[in-house]
């Protein structure tokens, strides 16, 4: 997905995980669940995850700004990095369908809290910190390979994609689910789709309109058509 937040994209081609498949074991949820020291390598990683510490680029300052001027945006998204919160969106007008990366999860009782706080007691000496409420396995709040998206925020996303007069999706190869799928719903509802991405897509021929420029660039500029005008979706 986007890696206009120098993020790297760990499923895409170069992505960090087939250059390390011994890495690959890290965010796989069986493996996680039932090896410790696996456990205790994913906590290391996570002291080095630079989503962690990235800043919001211009493309989701610029999203954020639109839904601020009064604009109804929902944003869809694949990444984990919770830039879009962090750039002004308010959290319950985003849909991470992966998670983010932000939070932890018990995955006994469900509990979730600040993915800071349990950095800083493995920094205090934790290598596996257990969730504070039952005891169980805490893990990121973002989804595993291995694991299954929530049916609920995929149904919100499907349901939003109905609903939407103008789709944008920003980033994507639109070849893989649920984004694929997302742009299809587009398509059917009548909706103007609007697709941002630097490589051709499937869904470019049917598109109203397709644009192949970076999206730190692109989207500000074309969100800009869009304040106070017309309600934008991004995906
Ligand atoms: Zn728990």
């Amino acid at each position: 997905m986007p890696c206009d937040s120098g993020i790297p994209d760990y499923r895409g081609p170069n992505g960090l995980w087939r250059k390390d498949p011994e890495a690959e074991k890290l965010v796989t949820y069986a493996y996680y669940m039932g090896d410790p020291e696996i456990r205790r390598r994913s906590w290391q990683m996570r002291r080095k995850n630079r989503a962690l510490t990235a800043e919001p680029n211009a493309a989701r300052r610029a999203v954020a700004d639109l839904e601020r001027g009064g604009v109804p945006v929902r944003v869809i998204t694949q990444n984990v990095d919770g830039l879009h919160e962090l750039a002004g969106m308010p959290a319950r007008k985003v849909l991470e369908l992966h998670g983010s990366v932000r939070s932890v999860m018990c995955t006994r009782c469900g509990a979730r809290g600040p993915m800071k706080d349990s950095l800083e007691r493995v920094a205090a000496g934790e290598e596996d910190p257990p969730c504070r409420e039952c005891g169980g396995i805490l893990k990121s709040a973002t989804v595993m390979f291995g694991e299954r998206l929530d049916p609920a925020v995929l149904g919100e996303a499907v349901a939003i994609t109905k609903a939407c007069q103008v789709f944008i999706a920003v980033g994507t190869s639109l070849q893989v689910q649920p984004a694929a799928g997302l742009a299809g719903v587009t398509a059917d509802h009548g909706a103007r789709l609007i697709i941002v991405n630097a490589e051709p897509t499937p869904y470019d021929d049917i598109a109203d309109e397709v644009v192949r420029e970076t999206i730190g660039t692109a989207l500000p500029e074309l969100l800009r058509r869009f304040g106070k005008r017309a309600p934008g979706r991004q995906a």
